[in-house]
């Protein structure tokens, strides 16, 4: 069986995403390219129906862009710690299961690498990030169990 030769690893730029890279190495050919992906969440998604739109939103454009920046500096420290090369870390804008999709799709990507911990009651009736990806993925998908004991 050919092995997977472009991997996309999402990541979220906590602790974790250190364990989903790790499982990232060891499952990923010595030549294969891997691809680093964050997504950030434009902020009026976030607290839309939250707080009221206009006023509360003047101002978010320059917070959201120094944020953009902070989280790229984030994602190159964790692609040096990794050997990942800086064309392929990506910061993408917008929904992240949407993001990821398009992503995958449009690089012919192979295998998909996202974390997830073990969803028990509300948290799986609201779904998650790994969830939301694995469904209307056009490619393999594995995700990594953070913190759960082996
Ligand atoms: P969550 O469902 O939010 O707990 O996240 C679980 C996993 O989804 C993380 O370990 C990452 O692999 C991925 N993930 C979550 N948020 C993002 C994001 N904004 N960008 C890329 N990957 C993410």
């Amino acid at each position: 069986m050919a092995t997977y030769q472009n991997i996309l690893v999402a990541v979220d730029l906590s602790s974790e995403s250190e364990v989903v890279l790790q499982k990232a190495q060891l499952i990923a050919d010595s030549n294969a390219d891997i691809h680093l992906v964050y997504v950030q969440e434009p902020m009026d998604n976030v607290y839309v129906g939250i707080v009221p739109q206009s006023a509360a939103f003047s101002g978010l454009g320059d917070l959201e862009a120094q944020l953009g920046e902070e989280l790229k500096q984030k994602l190159a420290v964790l692609g040096d710690d990794f050997s990942v090369p800086s064309d392929h870390l990506h910061i993408l804008n917008g929904s992240p299961a949407h993001e990821i999709h398009r992503f995958a799709k449009e690089n012919d990507i192979q295998l998909i690498i996202i974390g997830t911990h073990g969803q028990k009651g509300l948290q799986l009736l609201l779904g998650s990030t790994a969830n939301a990806v694995l469904h209307g993925a056009g490619c393999d998908v594995l995700s990594v169990r953070i913190g759960v004991a082996r």
